[in-house]
């Protein structure tokens, strides 16, 4: 399942949006992406519930309060989940706006599929986690033991939910659809909606002796261990997908993925931007006058390079294809910027300064070794 996106983002508008704001961004995208007017296409389907939904929620003061604090996290997790849209029945939902477009039933739009229903096979949660390495596990990858606490089949009642010995028995209200049809009058008259059924809660059975390891939910919390592999290349903040390794689905359902991202700990040495590498290296005065072969640092080991004579403090030169594999091909690699940063000594010996003090009559630039009577000077000259 793809990220979830900022429902105003969605919505194309910002924090502030007002009702009306809300209500006209909606009913545009809807316009445009109702299925009515795109038939068969799957994608328009896909961005109308989304605008849809992310309305739903925008539009209902409680709701945004709830989701301006916590995010998506708001909506998830609920009782039995959903699963597809994050917990939201969307019969429920249109029943309630349907009539921003003037009438006109949802139900038929979502009624008949097998979103609205939650009897039928509903997909596993995906489950996320973060993990740490190091930058050298970055750059080359490594494999990684996950430990997760994640829900799972019961094995007690294999997933029915009913003590053992028992079944679950076949909803009496909804006899096992998990839907109730209701009508309810709008400003625009009597409008029918689909509704999940209050009894069952739409699993259309109702357990009569609930397994007592799992409480009858059919799914326990085991703490499972997953060894990860984590190509080379990976940067902080992207995610290695599990297929499958998610919550199991329910009624026959795919199981969710898991997606383990990535923080990497900073280096002492290199600093990371896409695949290129940066780093500094301190030299001498007398390296940088005279030239010389330098030892750098490198992923690999260390490399020499030689230096010219005269090389200026704040030079950078670039090693090639000494930089962090590229992800999808490992072959290629970034680069390594060196820049060199001359030093000046803080400590001399006489010997040393007498010296430097030659070398700088040499230059032409004999030293007073009275750095106040240049501050005198700059100071006469701007009074
Ligand atoms: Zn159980
Ligand atoms: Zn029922």
């Amino acid at each position: 399942m793809a990220e979830k996106r900022d429902y105003y983002e969605v919505l194309g508008v910002d924090k502030s949006a007002t009702d009306q704001d809300l209500k006209r961004a909606y009913r545009k995208l809807a316009k445009k992406y109702h299925p009515d007017a795109n038939p068969g296409n799957k994608e328009a389907e896909e961005k109308f519930k989304e605008a849809s939904e992310a309305y739903a929620v925008l539009s209902d003061k409680e709701k945004r309060a709830q989701y301006d604090q916590f995010g998506h996290a708001a909506f998830e997790g609920g009782a039995g989940g959903a699963g597809g849209f994050g917990g939201f029945d969307f019969s429920d939902i249109f029943s309630s706006f349907g009539d921003i477009f003037g009438g006109g039933g949802f139900s038929d739009i979502f009624g008949g599929g097998s979103r609205g229903r939650r009897n039928g096979p509903q997909p596993g949660h995906d489950v996320q986690t973060r993990i740490e390495i190091s930058f050298k596990e970055a750059a080359f990858g490594c494999k990684k033991n996950v430990d997760l606490w994640v829900y799972d089949t019961c094995p007690e009642c294999s997933g029915s939910g009913a003590k053992k010995g028992t079944r679950p028995e076949t909803c009496p209200t909804c006899h096992g659809s998990g839907q109730q049809r209701v009508q309810q009058q709008t400003m625009f008259g009597t409008m029918a909606s689909i509704r999940t059924c209050s009894t069952c809660g739409g699993t259309g059975q109702i357990i009569r002796d609930k397994c007592e390891q799992c409480g009858g939910t059919g799914r326990i919390k085991v703490k499972k261990t997953y060894e990860i592999n984590i190509p080379a290349g990976i940067d902080a903040g992207q995610s290695v997908r599990m297929p499958g390794k998610g919550e199991p689905g329910m009624q026959g359902g795919p199981n969710g993925d898991l997606y383990i991202t990535v923080m990497v700990k900073p280096d002492e040495i290199f600093t990371r931007e896409g695949y290129d590498l940066y780093c500094s290296v301190p030299i001498s005065f007398v390296q940088a006058a005279l030239g010389d072969t330098l030892t750098i640092p490198t992923l690999d080991g260390k490399v020499e390079y030689p230096i010219e004579p005269g090389t200026q403090t704040g030079t950078r030169f670039r090693l090639r294809g000494k930089g962090i594999p590229y992800l999808r091909n490992n072959a290629q690699r970034g680069n390594l910027y060196v820049t060199v940063n001359v030093e000046v000594p803080k400590k001399l010996t006489e010997h040393q300064k007498k010296l430097l003090k030659e070398f700088g009559e040499s230059m032409g630039t004999s030293v007073k070794n009275q750095p106040k009577s240049f501050f005198k000077k700059m100071k006469d000259a701007f009074d």
